[in-house]
């Protein structure tokens, strides 16, 4: 029986450097505030509050002097403008993929578009996204039941962005819809991405990863994905786990979710992290699957997929 760990895991770019940046700072000042969680990740947040930082429900809590931490997923110029009028010092972890997806939303709404956002509205990037549209016409769609509430935008100028961490499968639907509602709707860019042809917002990282699942799923009955509840990128290979058609898929936050149950009546199964969660807590649950005996571990990644197909059709010709 094989496990596989499937690669990219661990922190992707983002959030390594927000986790840098709040390491650094608490060196530096000791404490720091933030408002929303800096990455969606329970262990990481709950170890974060213990060695310090002070999490507070808005800006207004933080006293003059102090320094507060923006969140990888970004934030509304309102509060970063409200920050800087006080004497708070600012530390922006916001992924510069999610910031550059704010700075297009904000030329588009700056020229006269209505903005359609397709994403979770509770979920803090959409939140922040949206203070970056200057006028009211901006939507949140998350479903094809929400576009049937759209306003007339027929021969209006319209655009649609998504939220970075989604599953292409999940918003192809939502896409398609939209596409039907208002023919006129451009597109957040011109790259059409295969395999569902779509133009999107998601990041390479988060879609890297998708495709590692896609690629092992013929192999596998089981996959295990670590990441926590809240975050949308574990949601999303979740997602990706289920439409290639994995028997059984489980969500963890760490090996201490394990036990022996979950691995009877299957034969071989793969590991993939979001992209929140660090190397350490991924290594922690092959050794937890090492000590079982029941797997040889082998690793796993888009281009070792293209190797083994490779050397298959060397094989038969
Ligand atoms: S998942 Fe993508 S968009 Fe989100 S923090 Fe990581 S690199 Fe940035």
């Amino acid at each position: 029986m094989i496990c596989y760990l499937l690669s990219p895991r661990g922190y992707c770019f983002g959030v390594k450097r927000a986790v840098d940046m709040v390491n650094q700072i608490m060196k530096l000042y000791g404490s720091v505030y933030i408002i929303e969680d800096i990455i969606h990740n329970k262990l990481f947040i709950d170890n974060i509050l213990k060695s310090g930082v002070i999490k507070v429900n808005s800006l207004d809590e933080v006293p003059d002097g102090a320094a507060v931490m923006f969140s990888a997923h970004g934030v509304s110029p309102n509060m970063a403008n409200k920050a800087e009028e006080r004497d708070i010092t600012v530390i922006d972890a916001t992924c510069p993929v999610v910031k550059e997806l704010q700075m297009k939303v904000q030329e588009k709404s700056e020229a006269g578009y209505s903005i359609i956002i397709i994403g979770n509205r509770a979920h803090q990037e959409v939140v922040a996204l949206l203070g970056y549209v200057k006028n009211d016409n901006v939507y949140v769609v998350n479903s094809e039941m929400d576009i049937d509430l759209l306003p007339n935008l027929v021969n209006k100028k319209v655009i649609y962005f998504t939220q970075t961490s989604m599953y292409p499968g999940d918003i192809k639907p939502i896409i398609d819809a939209l596409k039907l509602k208002i023919p006129n709707i451009e597109a957040c860019n011109s790259i059409i991405q295969e395999p569902f042809n779509i133009a999107h917002n998601i990041c390479k990282d988060t879609l890297d990863r998708q495709e590692a699942i896609k690629l092992v799923s013929d192999k596998i009955d089981l996959l295990i994905v670590i990441g926590s509840e809240d975050s949308s990128n574990a949601l999303s290979l979740v997602s990706a786990g289920i439409d290639s058609g994995i028997k059984k898929i489980i969500r963890i936050d760490s090996q201490e979710e394990l036990n022996d149950d979950v691995f009877s009546e299957v034969e071989n199964i793969a590991i993939i992290s979001a992209t929140s969660v660090a190397i350490e807590i991924v290594n922690s649950v092959v050794e937890y699957i090492k000590s079982k005996e029941l797997f040889t571990i082998e690793e796993f990644s888009k281009d070792s997929s293209n190797n083994t197909e490779n050397q298959q059709s060397n094989t038969s010709l």
